[in-house]
């Protein structure tokens, strides 16, 4: 029996629904509140408060499948099970069921429902340091549940562990689930170097807390966490013994054979190639309809790379020019009906997709063979210089340099390469602080006024606009003006502006007392708005207008609204998919 995606994640969130669990939806691919990372890396990410203690409305047991990118696993991409993009299962007790419990789901609903024969299975636990204990109690479930000793190993911290996220807080062992993904048979003792044993199942045991003098205490709330990737499970199911022949790949690849005119699996290099371009597009249209586009910066880059890196391996299998449309059609096929925003954004997915890719396409030639000139009089290293020719001149992102010299035995200079950026940023810094006249660091008076007026617009956006998740995505303050970008859809009318307008001139009439206090983050995360690029357990300002704004800021502010004066916006324009900008003046 052929077992498809579909069937898999329908048949995980049925048996942990019938266990008690709610079925939480996949949240956005980039996380809303958090940006110390940039994209979702795990189904427990959007969990974090409710881990750390915040009540969850759904209850103490949660499901979920969530759509994750992990940019750290995006030079492992090429083998057969990491992706850049992946789809993770996951359960959840918060402060619920425990160990015994867990693991037995997990045992059950692999053998009994996806029907892996148990001598297939191997675990590794946690062996335990001068923190905390060995995992005897996991070890035991696992005995008692017919895993042979043999088949169990103890790891260290750096296998074994989760957490805690930031300095302080919950954090404890995990025991992990491999599968025997060769055709010949799995060996009677586990060995987890052998990598024909792939990690397919996660489960943490979060039943510490660290504490600020880096002692770890039994937690008061202990929580469950797992994680499992579809790609991986589906492969083991259908007995491909690679992800990339399973359903969530194959039309990809087919269309890549086909553009290319060679086989996959034929040859190593080729295979590679062929996984690589397969993998990297798929995660670059799902970064696409996030409406991200292709930049130097952020989220934007890693887009960039993702389909820079695409590109550079089609040339190794001599594909034609453009293609990246083609592949995305395939992935855009593959997840459309459970992800509705891939169709929604379809036409701008292919257009910023063929826009990046001939952007590319009129430097990569000349780049590579400059490249391959360096390369040749290099002596184990590339300069910083040169790979910052490479970058400014030919588009290649530093990766790929690095990438490329390592498939030739050199290094390069990648702390040159960064001291060259940020020279060469300091220069345009310099020439547009030379044009503006005023800089960042001005915080005159009225300075400090159109920066409580931002405040003000920030709330005045959401309410006017009917969008209470219009977040700032970018802010800049001079003497004269204010600028503040948000994310937001379509232009505003001029209705919108002028009640947006009435409604910032209004607060300021009232003459509302502006109040700062000090707590911590995940205080602070409850109530307030606010750029979250903080740790946990760190403390923030907390600036407050009255009952009306209440936003995580450093300041200064002014002490009360009615020093402002009067509020003008005098322009609204877009900046970026699905970012507008509005720049206005204080009377
Ligand atoms: P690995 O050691 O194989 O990289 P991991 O320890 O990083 O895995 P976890 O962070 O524990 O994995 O994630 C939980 C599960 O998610 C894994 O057991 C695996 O099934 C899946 N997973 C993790 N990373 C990837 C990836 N890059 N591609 C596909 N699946 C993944
Ligand atoms: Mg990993």
């Amino acid at each position: 029996m052929k077992w498809t995606r579909k069937k898999l994640i329908d048949s995980y969130l049925n048996f942990f629904k019938n266990n008690g669990h709610a079925v939480i939806p996949s949240a956005s691919l980039i996380p809303e509140h958090d940006p110390t990372v940039l994209f979702t890396t795990a189904g427990m990410h959007p969990l974090v408060p409710f881990l750390l203690g915040q009540p969850h409305p759904l209850g103490k047991r949660l499901t979920s499948v969530q759509a994750c990118i992990r940019t750290g696993d995006i030079d492992s991409v090429g083998d057969t099970y990491h992706h850049t993009f992946f789809e993770m299962l996951g359960n959840w007790s918060l402060g619920d069921y425990f160990k015994e419990d867990a693991i037995k789901c997990s045992f059950e609903f692999l053998t009994k429902v996806l029907k892996i024969p148990k001598e297939k299975l191997a675990i590794t636990c946690f062996a335990g340091d001068e923190n905390a204990e060995e995992d005897k109690e996991a070890c035991q479930i696992w005995i008692s549940l017919g895993i042979p000793n043999e088949r169990i190993a103890f790891l260290q911290k750096e296998d074994n562990w989760w957490g805690p996220a930031g300095k302080t807080g919950p954090c404890g062992p995990d025991t992990e689930i491999f599968y025997w993904q060769s055709d010949k048979p799995a060996p009677k003792s586990f060995n987890p170097k052998d990598k024909s044993w792939v990690e397919i199942w996660n489960i943490v045991f979060m039943q510490y807390n660290k504490d600020e003098n880096g002692r770890y205490n039994l937690a008061k709330q202990k929580n469950i966490d797992t994680g499992m990737g579809v790609e991986r499970i589906l492969a083991a199911l259908n007995k491909t013994g690679d992800d990339y022949l399973t359903e969530v790949f194959l039309p990809i690849i087919k269309k890549i054979e086909n553009l290319s005119k060679k086989k996959y699996g034929a040859n190593e290099q080729d295979t590679r190639a062929m996984r690589i371009i397969a993998d990297h597009s798929k995660a670059a249209v799902f970064i696409l309809s996030e409406r991200v586009i292709p930049s130097n910066t952020e989220h934007g880059y890693v887009l960039r790379r993702l389909i820079r890196r695409a590109i550079r391996h089609s040339r190794i299998l001599n594909m034609p020019k453009m293609f990246m449309k083609n592949l995305a059609e395939c992935v855009i096929e593959i997840y459309g009906g459970d992800y509705p925003e891939l169709i929604k954004h379809k036409d701008f997915i292919f257009e910023e997709i063929e826009k990046e890719e001939s952007r590319f396409n009129e430097t990569i030639s000349s780049g590579l063979k400059y490249f391959d000139r360096i390369a040749k009089i290099s002596k184990q290293k590339l300069s910083g210089k040169d790979a910052f020719l490479l970058y400014q001149s030919y588009g290649f992102p530093i990766e790929m340099t690095v990438e490329l010299a390592k498939e030739r035995n050199l290094g390069v200079d990648t702390e040159g390469f960064e001291s060259e950026q940020t020279r060469h940023q300091e220069l345009s810094r310099t020439a547009t602080a030379g044009r503006f006249k005023s800089g960042l660091s001005d915080t005159s008076e009225q300075t400090t006024k159109l920066h409580t007026a931002t405040h003000l617009l920030n709330q005045a956006l959401r309410i006017v606009l009917k969008k209470p998740d219009i977040r700032q995505k970018g802010s800049n303050i001079t003497a004269e003006r204010l600028r503040f970008d948000f994310n937001f859809e379509r232009k505003l009318t001029e209705d919108e502006l002028k009640k947006i307008e009435e409604l910032v001139n209004e607060k300021i009439r009232e003459a509302i007392p502006v109040k700062k206090e000090e707590m911590t983050i995940e205080e602070a995360k409850k109530t307030a708005h606010g750029v979250f690029e903080h740790k946990y357990g760190e403390k923030v300002f907390v600036y407050s207008i009255g009952d009306f704004s209440k936003e995580i800021c450093a300041g200064p502010h002014v002490s009360n609204t009615k020093e402002l004066g009067h509020f003008k916006i005098i322009k609204e324009e877009g900046v970026a998919a699905g970012v507008r900008r509005i720049k206005a003046i204080l009377k």
